[in-house]
């Protein structure tokens, strides 16, 4: 194909060609990418619209939830014949990429991103960048395991109430989520369900998680950001950390121990015979029952006992239609009831339960 023939099509994108020396060798770049895009909530839904827009080749959806009704404030794929239908996430956010920009490939996996799949999910389609759309600290670092062992940079980004962090990790040049944080917290922790969460916020986390993708993506390395973002909108209050040099005696990164992916730290779920039930192990974990009683409490009908917390959530039902009643115990145990799907129940424990 001859050279103008192919800056033809990137018509479309002559404004962002202006910027920053992208031009038609960056554009280029962009469009040979693949970028996956693991969970397809705020994050994903926003950071991919960016991504789409801008013409990142390929871009691969991964998430294992419907689209319900209290995603609409901020899920900005969405809309509500979606959740009229119910529709898997990551295939409703890739028809609608697809119908923003013709010129790229969409590809939606409706499943949850576990140590069972997500090095088959990393063969598949090759990735030359992972997104972090999540929504727990397991899978999180399940990521950044996959990211380091691959050799594939991890844009990372995370949101809760009004505030927000975003960090760029590159395998062998920059420190990996282990080198900063360590793992994930050791007991159940707030979430976007419990502790709400603010469009605005998604939308500040999201576009720094999209730029650092493009710059990625389109050869701008040097104008990487190279510090962790964070922000309080309410608090007014925005820093730029430095992130430091990579730790040698990192787990992930240092040693090449790559417990998540081994699923060393995996929630065991197995379904309960006959009881349209899952029961969730999360491993390591314990549970302050009366923290989670105050959480739980405005969901729904949540009473505690000496040894667990029990009620029904009032936003969320099963595949057909059933209540969700959630049975916490102390020993960081969680009986799921109203649903037989082990990626519904483990969707509804991340989402409500914290981990
Ligand atoms: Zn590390």
């Amino acid at each position: 194909m001859p050279e103008n023939a192919r800056d033809l099509n990137f018509d479309r994108y002559h404004r962002q060609m202006l910027v920053g020396g992208i031009g038609a060798s960056g554009q280029r770049r962009l469009a040979a990418s693949t970028g996956i895009v693991v969970g397809c909530g705020a994050l994903g839904c926003a950071s991919t619209d960016l991504l789409a827009r801008a013409g990142v080749g390929r871009i691969v959806l991964v998430d294992r939830d419907v689209v319900e009704l209290t995603n609409l404030q901020r899920q900005c794929l969405f809309d509500e014949r979606d959740v009229a239908e119910q529709s898997p996430k990551a295939h409703a956010a890739a028809a609608r990429l697809a119908a923003i920009n013709s010129q790229i490939v969409v590809e939606a996996v409706a499943t949850d991103v576990t140590h069972r799949t997500i090095e088959p999910l990393m063969e598949r389609f090759r990735p030359d960048v992972i997104l972090d759309g999540t929504d727990n600290f397991q899978t999180r670092f399940l990521l950044n395991d996959a990211a380091i062992k691959r050799g594939v940079p991890l844009v990372y980004a995370g949101v809760l109430a009004g505030s927000g962090m975003q960090m760029t990790v590159r395998p062998g040049i920059t420190p990996c989520l282990r080198c900063i944080f360590d793992g994930p917290p050791t007991t159940a922790v707030p979430t976007c369900d419990t502790a709400g969460v603010l469009g605005p916020a998604v939308a500040i986390a999201a576009a720094n998680q999209a730029i650092e993708g493009i710059k990625l993506l389109a050869g701008l390395e040097d104008r990487l950001s190279g510090v962790l973002l964070q922000f309080d909108l309410l608090a007014n209050t925005h820093r730029l950390l430095k992130v430091g040099s990579r730790r040698a005696d990192c787990a992930c990164c240092g040693r090449r121990e790559f417990e998540f992916l081994a699923g060393k730290n995996a929630d065991t779920a197995a379904v309960l015979c006959g009881r349209n039930a899952v029961q969730i192990w999360a491993a390591e974990r314990g549970v302050d029952l009366e923290e989670m009683h105050r959480r739980l409490a405005p969901l729904g009908s949540f009473a505690r006992s000496p040894v667990l917390v029990r009620g029904v959530l009032r936003e969320a039902r099963g595949e057909g239609g059933e209540p969700i009643e959630l049975t916490v115990f102390a020993d960081g145990r969680t009986l799921v009831r109203g649903t037989a799907s082990i990626e519904r129940a483990r969707g509804l424990h991340a989402r409500f339960v914290g981990g």
